[in-house]
Order: structure tokens, then C-alpha cells, then sequence
């Protein structure tokens, strides 16, 4: 911000002051909003583009905000980072999906594993593994009903730290998957190294299918590569049939986005399991 002499803030764009004023709300309610308890899990289902079966679900987190209404996490992770607070609600989303797994298999839905999104602080912590490990013991979960989302740009930050902690979850049977695949800067000889055994390919990628000619370059080229290196490659933003024909054309293996179904409440996942016959 730069103040002038006399009449205050003048050189913002009314872009510039909107995000300020959002960070600050933000920041003011969201220590708060953890203590209280805010904050909500949607579950997206991820879909077997080959025999059409729901294979496991994404948790994205909203806040329920006490006069907002439902917030999205585009207007509060970057804040949470920033504030370091994005351990604790990591922290609570694994401990989340993990208590709304066990009450589904409870309530006798069929077992599938659900993936949550970390930040690159919470990779870079020696203790993720043991905290992972606990809060599968602590509700009775085997490793492969949780799985982790994370970006190359979060490997790329601390590279070293955060290979070590993807190692050892790897070894402990937790599923990795490389988040936003094409959007960062990792190279290939990079990729290869990785503990990974999925693959999201973003949907900057997806969208453009089948007609932009890039973009269809790219998913061959990612769909292709994925299969050569062995992972399994998830597109994300699937919206129409014409997207998902050629998803499948290019042997694409799973498909998540609003044509399958828009991230869901708890129930609504359950019902939707339910109508699928998983
Ligand atoms: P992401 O991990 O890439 O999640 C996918 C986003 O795409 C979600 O947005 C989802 O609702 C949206 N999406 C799903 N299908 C479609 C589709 O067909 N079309 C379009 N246009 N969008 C689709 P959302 O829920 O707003 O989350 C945005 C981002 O916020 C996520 O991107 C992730 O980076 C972050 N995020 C969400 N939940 C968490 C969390 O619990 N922890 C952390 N650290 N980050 C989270
Ligand atoms: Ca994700
Ligand atoms: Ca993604
Ligand atoms: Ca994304």
C-alpha cells in the first residue's frame, strides 16, 4: 500500500484493495474458525474410466463461515500458509476424512480410499509420518484408505526434506499423487526419482479436450508417459462426454470433475456411492 501525504491510500487498483481487505477478514476469523471448528469436508468421487466404478474420493475443504456462508479454499489456504496455520488445518482435514471414512465403512458403504491435499510446509515436517500413522491407528485405518495430494511446486521447495518424508509413507503403504501434473517446472529426470503412484493431470489440460490441439498434445504426451513410468493418471475437471471420450480414447485411467459429480457433503457421497453400486 502507499500512502499519499495527505488523503490516504490512492494508488491501489480496486483489485489490489479487494484482496486486501479479504486477507484481512481472513486472517481475523480464521484462528477462530479452527477453535470452533468451521471448517467442513466435500468429497469429490474419482471414476474408473474403464469400467466406470467409483475408485476412491478427494476431501476439499470449505469454512462454513458464521456470517460469509461457505467459503471456498481459494480465499483462505494461501492465508493459512502465510499466517502458519496451514499445519493445523492439514492436521485436522487427515484426522476429518479419516473419522468420516471409518463412519462411512460403519454405516457399511463400500471401502474406498480418500485422498486429502497437504501443503508443502506440512511435507517438509519429519513428523508427518508419524502423525499420519497415528491418525490411521487412532481410527482403525489401514494405509490405503488415505492417500496425498501434493503439487511438484511443493516437492520443489524443500526437494530434499520432502522426498525423505514421501519415502518413508510410501513404505509405510500410503498412496502419493502428484497434484496439477504440466503446471509446474519439474523435468521428467525429476519425476522419475518420485514415490509416486498417481498422476492428476490438471484440468488447464483437460478443458481444452478434444478440439485445441495442444492441449490434446499434452494429455497424450502425459497419458503416455504415466502409463510408460508406471502411475496411474487421474484427470481432473472432467465436464463433458466429449472430454471423457477422449480421456478414454487416450487410455486415460481415472476421471474426476463435475460431469461424474460436483465435490459432495458426507451424505450426499454416501448416496451418490450407494446409487453407483460401489
Ligand atoms: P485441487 O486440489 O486441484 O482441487 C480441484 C479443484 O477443482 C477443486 O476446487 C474442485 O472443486 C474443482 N473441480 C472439480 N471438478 C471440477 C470440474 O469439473 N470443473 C472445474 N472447473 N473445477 C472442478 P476447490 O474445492 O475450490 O479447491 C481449490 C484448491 O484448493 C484445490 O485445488 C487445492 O489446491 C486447495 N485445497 C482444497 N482443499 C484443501 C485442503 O484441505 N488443504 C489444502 N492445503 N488445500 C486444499
Ligand atoms: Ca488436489
Ligand atoms: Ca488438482
Ligand atoms: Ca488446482
Amino acid at each position: 500500500a502507499k500512502r499519499n501525504g495527505r488523503n490516504g491510500y490512492q494508488f491501489h487498483t480496486q483489485g489490489m484493495n479487494d484482496h486486501v481487505l479479504e486477507t484481512l477478514w481472513v486472517d481475523r476469523d480464521l484462528r477462530r474458525a479452527l477453535e470452533e471448528n468451521q471448517f467442513v469436508l466435500y468429497y469429490q468421487p474419482k471414476i474408473d474410466l474403464v469400467n466406470g466404478r467409483i475408485t476412491g474420493a478427494e476431501a476439499l475443504i470449505r469454512w462454513q463461515h458464521p456470517t460469509r456462508g461457505l467459503v471456498m479454499p481459494g480465499q483462505f489456504i494461501r492465508v493459512a500458509e502465510e499466517r502458519g496455520l496451514i499445519v493445523a488445518l492439514g492436521d485436522w482435514v487427515m484426522r476429518e476424512a479419516c473419522r468420516q471414512n471409518k463412519a462411512w465403512q460403519e454405516a457399511g458403504m463400500a471401502e474406498l480410499p480418500i485422498a486429502i491435499n497437504l501443503s508443502a510446509q506440512h511435507f517438509r515436517l519429519s513428523t508427518l509420518l508419524r502423525d499420519v500413522k497415528r491418525t490411521l491407528q487412532d481410527h482403525a485405518l489401514g494405509a490405503d484408505c488415505l492417500e496425498l495430494e501434493l503439487t511438484e511446486s511443493s516437492i520443489m521447495q524443500d526437494a530434499v526434506a520432502t522426498i525423505a518424508t514421501m519415502r518413508r509413507l510410501t513404505e509405510v503403504g500410503v498412496v502419493l499423487a502428484l497434484d496439477d501434473f504440466g503446471t509446474g517446472y519439474s523435468s521428467l529426470s525429476q519425476l522419475k526419482g518420485l514415490p509416486l503412484a498417481n498422476l492428476k493431470l490438471d484440468q488447464s489440460f483437460v478443458r481444452g479436450l478434444p478440439d485445441d490441439h495442444d492441449d490434446l498434445a499434452i494429455c497424450t504426451a502425459v497419458i503416455a508417459m504415466g502409463q510408460a513410468l508406471g502411475l496411474k493418471v487421474i484427470a481432473e475437471g472432467v465436464e463433458t462426454p466429449e472430454q471423457l471420450a477422449a480421456l478414454r480414447t487416450l487410455g486415460c485411467d481415472v476421471g474426476q470433475g463435475y460431469l461424474f459429480a460436483r465435490p459432495l457433503p458426507a451424505a450426499q457421497f454416501m448416496e451418490f456411492v450407494q446409487r453407483h453400486g460401489g
